[in-house]
């Protein structure tokens, strides 16, 4: 048998398993499965799924095996679930974030992932304008559902006009044309996302693809996002952020379809992200709005989810004085400084919360999430408090590094103060202030999308 197109790298092998029993060690690469080249996770588990299965494995000097296992899981394990490569998107949105970011960040802030299988096993959000009739069958086959797609105006006009997909790039012309995608992908559920840039499909084009969108049963709902940027637009069109009313005027617009679906559908279909509410200078509504924060990760719903879980009993006095920083993004600050209010009453707690300027984005980015290392260490004193809290957000994923690679030990060492992350909700936070121990990693105070999604990119990255 002729080597595969994608070997996949073997990370573990499970003790005792039917794989350890073969012989299989961890650093062996699985070459095909029933004699077919397995392109990614999803294709590995589709043929485990039939049943007697055989898997052909090589090890590190080339030397082949198969063994065969039935209905059993043969206990192989894989840091990566793409083995053959990300698909990598075809468009050049006006208000892409890749094209906007300041250079010398993490590769995966780099990574312009428009592959509908990670959508499918990480809910990122994708165009779908790379699509071929293959991936449309493989999609429809294997029943990959829900997806997570980006609308953005359902015009199509004004669609092509703000996401600009390359000619060469796009395989099959008919995959750019919304109406055809969601007449092809009707059998599955989709989550659909508007990143809404004002002047352009705010307003009127915002109603038309709200309502457009509700027609069709299979688009469960719609997460409207205001547009980032940031300093670094290059030769890029001009786009500016939203005015407060220009973002209650689309709160205006979700708000209404909101109350017409929510009886026809059983869902208010249309979520706004936090961002447009603090931009709008809106209260966030309550948490059954949200309706189970299925659209968290597109930063609907976020600090909503964070303020649930209220302050733990607080004490009179601390034992000891204490000197806390909580540090977050221009947007999030006034929210958070509301929040742990009652913190400050605490004798012999000293709490700050500091709103930092994004500067390596540039001042118009005010998201938490997006504030590197350098960002902390120019704006917070060395020595100046006893505990420096910071958002889960600015963490690469399981790790304690920053999108500068700078990590939270640098911080340590640089600012000369314990440095944690904040808890997941207020309560978590409020403990780890108490206790000076971090209660949880997960998932954070302050909000980004973006940061969300390179977490989730991040995984990606890895596993492509
Ligand atoms: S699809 Fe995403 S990555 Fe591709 S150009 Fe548009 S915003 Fe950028």
């Amino acid at each position: 048998m002729a080597d595969p197109l994608y070997p996949a790298p073997i990370a573990r092998v499970v003790p005792g398993s039917p794989a350890a029993k073969a012989g299989v060690q961890a650093g062996w690469t699985l070459l095909a499965v029933n004699g077919v080249a397995i392109p990614d996770i999803l294709a590995y588990r589709r043929e485990l799924a039939r049943g007697e299965t055989t898997l052909r494995v090589r090890d590190p000097h080339g030397q082949p095996l198969e063994f065969t296992v039935e209905w059993e899981d043969p206990g192989l394990e894989f840091d990566e679930v793409i083995f053959d490569g990300l698909r990598l998107c075809a468009n050049q949105c006006e208000f892409c974030y890749v094209h906007q970011m300041p250079k010398g960040m993490r590769k995966s802030l780099y990574l312009m992932d428009d592959d509908f299988r990670t959508s499918f096993l990480y809910g990122s959000f994708v165009t779908l304008t790379n699509l071929t009739e293959a991936d449309i069958a493989r999609i429809l086959n294997e029943h990959l559902s829900p997806l997570y797609l980006s609308v953005h105006a359902t015009d199509e006009a004004l669609r092509r006009e703000m996401m600009r997909w390359w000619r060469l790039k796009v395989k099959d012309q008919r995959a750019t044309s919304l109406d055809y995608m969601l007449k092809r992908l009707a059998p599955i559920d989709l989550y659909t996302q508007l990143v809404l840039v004002p002047g352009r499909n705010d307003g009127e084009e915002l109603t038309a693809s709200l309502e457009y969108l509700a027609t069709h049963d299979h688009v469960l709902a719609v997460a409207c996002v205001p547009v980032g940027l940031t300093a670094h637009r290059v030769n890029l069109p001009k786009l500016r952020p939203f005015t407060p009313e220009e973002a209650r005027d689309a709160l205006q617009r979700i708000h209404t379809i909101q109350r017409r679906l929510l009886p026809e559908r059983g869902s208010r279909f249309a979520f706004a992200s936090d961002e447009l509410y603090l931009l709008a200078g809106e209260p966030l509504p309550p948490a059954e709005s949200y309706e189970g924060f299925q659209m968290l990760e597109n930063g609907v719903g976020m600090v909503r989810d964070f303020l649930s879980e209220p302050l733990p009993p607080l004490p009179a006095r601390l034992e000891a004085p204490k000197r806390v920083l909580l540090a977050t993004g221009q947007l999030f600050a006034p929210i958070l400084a509301q929040a742990v209010e009652p913190l400050t009453r605490i004798d012999r707690l000293s709490l700050t919360v500091r709103a930092l300027k994004n500067r390596t984005f540039g001042e118009v980015t005010t998201v938490a999430g997006l504030l590197a290392g350098r960002d902390l260490l120019t704006q917070i004193a060395p020595g100046e408090a006893d505990l420096l809290l910071v958002s889960p957000n600015v963490l690469k994923y399981g790790t304690e590094t920053l999108l500068d690679e700078r990590t939270l030990g640098d911080l340590r060492r640089e600012l000369k103060m314990a440095v944690m992350v904040g808890g997941s909700t207020l309560r978590a936070l409020g403990e780890t202030v108490l206790s000076s121990v971090q209660v949880s990693s997960l998932p954070q105070f302050g909000f980004s999308t973006h940061a969300v999604k390179e977490q989730n990119a991040e995984v990606r990255l890895k596993a492509g």
